[in-house]
């Protein structure tokens, strides 16, 4: 079978290596897409070599079971969650593998056969397409949607969006979805043009101007009720601080190293809260799922779709900030398209 192998420098390249094995209580699955995901940028840019790649973000069928496997059947069509739990304590039996303190991480799914847990293995029903799949198994809408958990109180009707990557991408539309209006920040032009595509009500081009003396200006001097820092940098975690009004909030979604806030500053002058929102719990797959029957225009996520053999191509239009969630499928290696 063939993988994508991280080669350093910002390069990718396909490898043949020994077909996988599950292990007990795992199985293995045949590819049908594999997701980009912008935490994979940093081992692409790397100037070492991997052994292997860290796409964590798939979907596709199952077609060998590891010992003990009872939950799955060879032909279930499945989403993977990259983050399995040790499936004996309180946080997995209640569907939170994030919590788990024995969560085990899944990589190397850019490829043509991965193996995942059984329990990290959402089935899927046979008429949901593939890219919804990946988007609501994998972080591509999870993230988001655990994210609009975070901001599931009274009285937010604005939210700011600083970072316009596929996870800032996604919360605008989720946040659009939900009736909020939504304010997008970033750098790049055609970001912006897409978080309004997305359902974003105004986007701002930071270059042009200080973004929180703008969206201060455009809630009347108030503030937003809340921001999501999406884009993982110093800068736009304080302009967050700075956005938000008096009781509003703050969502972390862009991992970084230490920032300096001050406690009366930033929290308790202005009785602002902020909390951290890492990967998805489990169980919301199931509620995601409902979202997207219901109407959650998922799939306007994917703005770029590659055949596997393409990857490099793929892997240089997103790190180039070119594309939303781009997508490698291994069915037919001849088409190649942006979707938009
Ligand atoms: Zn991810
Ligand atoms: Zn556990």
């Amino acid at each position: 079978m063939r993988i994508v192998r991280n080669t350093g420098k910002e390069t990718v390249s396909l490898v043949e290596v020994p077909d996988c094995r599950p292990g007990p209580g795992e199985v293995v699955v045949q590819t049908a897409v594999s997701a980009l995901c912008g935490s994979e940028l940093h081992a692409y840019r790397a100037g070492t070599e991997s052994s292997g790649n860290n796409g964590h973000e798939a979907a596709g069928t199952v077609i060998e079971l590891g010992a003990g496997v009872e939950s799955l059947r060879v032909g279930d069509r499945i989403g993977a969650s990259a983050i399995a739990g040790c499936g004996r304590c309180p946080y997995c039996a209640r569907g939170i593998f994030t919590w788990c303190d024995a969560w085990k991480y899944y990589a190397n799914m850019h490829g043509e056969r991965f193996v995942i847990a059984a329990n990290a293995c959402h089935r899927i029903e046979p008429d949901l397409p593939w890219d919804v799949a990946v988007l609501i198994a994998g972080d591509g809408l999870g993230v988001p949607y655990h994210t609009s958990k975070k901001l599931d109180r009274p009285g937010i009707r604005t939210v700011a969006v600083f970072g316009l990557g596929p996870i800032g991408l996604g919360n605008v539309l989720v946040q659009a979805h939900f009736g909020r209006r939504v304010l997008g920040v970033d750098v790049r032009p055609w970001r912006l043009d897409k978080a309004l595509e997305l359902g974003a009500d105004a986007v701002l081009d930071a270059r042009e101007g200080d973004p929180v003396e703008r969206l201060r200006e455009m809630t009347g001097g108030r503030g937003v009720d809340a921001a999501i820092e999406a884009a993982g940098r110093p800068e736009t975690a304080h302009q967050c601080f700075a956005a938000v009004c008096k009781g509003g909030g703050v969502v972390f979604n862009g991992e970084q190293g230490g920032l300096e806030l001050s406690p009366s500053d930033d929290f308790i002058r202005r009785d602002v809260w902020a909390v951290g929102s890492w990967f998805y719990h489990f169980h919301e797959f199931s509620e995601m799922l409902r979202l997207y029957r219901a109407g959650l225009r998922v799939q306007e996520l994917v703005s770029h779709r590659f055949p596997f053999a393409q990857a490099a191509a793929a892997f240089r239009e997103f790190a180039a900030g070119r594309t939303a969630k781009a997508i490698l499928e291994y069915g037919d290696e001849t088409a190649c398209c942006a979707v938009s």
